[in-house]
């Protein structure tokens, strides 16, 4: 859009939500009903009802997130012993794997498309490293990996071959599995039963990651690098996160940085708050407490119905008034921005600055307390005064170089004659600082759906 910032330009998000009723499993979606309240079950999916969370008695919780966890592991055992869908272990590996893999243990999944960007194998940058975490005899930790290349993808095909590799390591057996044949109903067995969901894309190339979205609606804790939806999903205490910014512009050393915060944050705050269960009890409340908070601040946002409610807020909704507008008495006001938009293609080349005084900021010329009167003279041809805007941008740069807008002052009409209109804009400061001053004119029709609809602007 030449002639405006970034930040200025009209191309807006909506959030992916996912459908609860389709990824919550049958046994939170009873306990849901019992304490998410009336406006829940219209159904809407208030975000507010998530917090009936709360009333749920930890070990219930508990029991929840284990009967899940088991289905899982079991569901994955009998995958393992459909031979033809595991050519990739041998009858050895597989009664090995059957044996190894527990239903009592911190379970991590990773499940999606092998495409690269999302660095699927980031995990296994130390094989050491790795080997004590899984092994750890009071903190043991198991991945479940599944998902599919894209056929004509050879890079992504050749990670899954390298996660299968490692998983028939004798350290690794039946603690890290690939698990063949990923569809929608290994997706929900996977999103249900594990504890975590890790995702760890190169940042900023995640554009959602629906997957965590799903399993959050089960309680299951999102770990991820903050990159799609888990920029927005994040909340301290309700899953963990890697940093946003990148540290390196250097993709290997980045992967090395990511992949150690990664064995960190397993060891030293997953696993710990997972395991340390207090006296006579068979969980950690800090534990549960996380699933709550889960629940309660980061699954009620990721809802289609909130999704469909900013389509309709943001879009839909002005789109369809505009549309009336527009249509009315017989595309009266189309017509006349048709009109409009071609008259001033042909008026904007004869339109001439005839006195502007450049402010100019190496003189000093504004500074702040200072009242500071701006002046333009244009020739119009035949453009009515309002058929132009003129501004004045105050804007900041950043570390990076990049321009924010702090100040724009507007310029009035104040006389027209002979062609000529008169402008006046009171450009005094109101912000101290260090800034880039710039004035620039536009055709201005306050029809227009938004400013860079029409391509008329030019700095001065
Ligand atoms: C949700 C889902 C995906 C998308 O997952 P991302 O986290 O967005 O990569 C892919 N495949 C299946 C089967 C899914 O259910």
């Amino acid at each position: 859009m030449p002639g405006y910032l970034p930040e200025e330009v009209n191309v807006g998000y909506v959030t992916n939500g996912v459908h609860y009723p389709t990824w919550a499993a049958p046994e939170w979606k009873a306990i849901h009903a019992k304490v998410f309240g009336p406006e829940f079950a219209i159904p809407h999916y208030d975000k507010k009802s998530f917090e009936g969370i709360y009333k749920i008695d930890d070990s219930e919780i508990w029991s929840t997130r284990c009967l899940l966890r088991k289905r899982l592991i079991s569901k994955v055992k009998d995958i393992l012993s459909d031979t033809p869908a595991t050519a990739h272990y041998s009858p050895r590996q597989i009664v090995k794997i059957k044996k190894t893999l527990r239903d009592d243990v911190l379970t991590i999944g990773f499940a999606r498309r092998f495409a690269t960007y999302k660095r699927a194998t980031l995990l296994f940058r130390d094989l050491e490293r790795l080997n004590q975490i899984v092994n750890n005899p009071d903190r043991p930790v198991q991945f479940l990996f599944a998902g599919k290349a894209h056929p004509a993808d050879k890079a992504g095909s050749d990670l899954i071959k390298q996660i299968v590799e490692i998983s028939k390591m004798p350290q690794f057996i039946g603690k890290i599995v690939f698990v063949p044949n990923y569809d929608i109903t290994l997706a929900k067995y996977l999103v249900q039963g594990v504890d975590i969901w890790m995702n760890t894309p190169t940042r900023p190339q995640e554009a959602s990651g629906t997957s965590g979205e799903k399993a959050v609606m089960n309680g299951v804790m999102h770990f991820s690098v903050l990159d799609g939806w888990w920029v927005e999903g994040y909340k301290e205490g309700a899953g963990w996160a890697l940093p946003m910014e990148r540290t390196y512009d250097n993709q290997e050393y980045q992967n090395d940085l990511d992949s150690a915060t990664i064995y960190n944050i397993i060891e030293n705050d997953i696993a710990p708050a997972y395991y340390s269960k207090e006296m006579g009890k068979e969980y950690s409340t800090n534990w549960i407490r996380i699933i709550k908070e889960t629940i309660a601040k980061v699954a009620c946002n990721f809802t289609t119905n909130r999704m469909m409610e900013d389509y309709l807020e943001r879009y839909y909704c002005p789109l369809a008034e505009r549309r009336d507008s527009l249509v009315d008495k017989d595309y009266l006001k189309a017509r006349e921005n048709a009109a409009w938009k071609k008259r001033m293609y042909r008026i904007w080349p004869l339109i001439e600055i005839r006195q502007f005084d450049k402010i100019d900021m190496a003189a000093n010329k504004l500074r702040l307390g200072e009242e500071h009167l701006a002046k333009a003279e244009v020739y119009l041809a035949d453009a009515l005064p309002e058929d132009i805007g003129i501004e004045c941008v105050i804007a900041a740069q950043d570390a990076r170089g990049e321009y924010h807008i702090c100040e724009i002052h507007e310029f009035e009409v104040v006389s027209f004659e002979n062609g000529v209109a008169t402008y006046r804009a009171d450009i005094t400061p109101e912000h101290a600082g260090s800034y880039q001053v710039a004035t620039r004119i536009f055709a201005k029709n306050p029809c227009m759906a938004h400013r860079q609809d029409f391509e008329l602007v030019k700095w001065l």
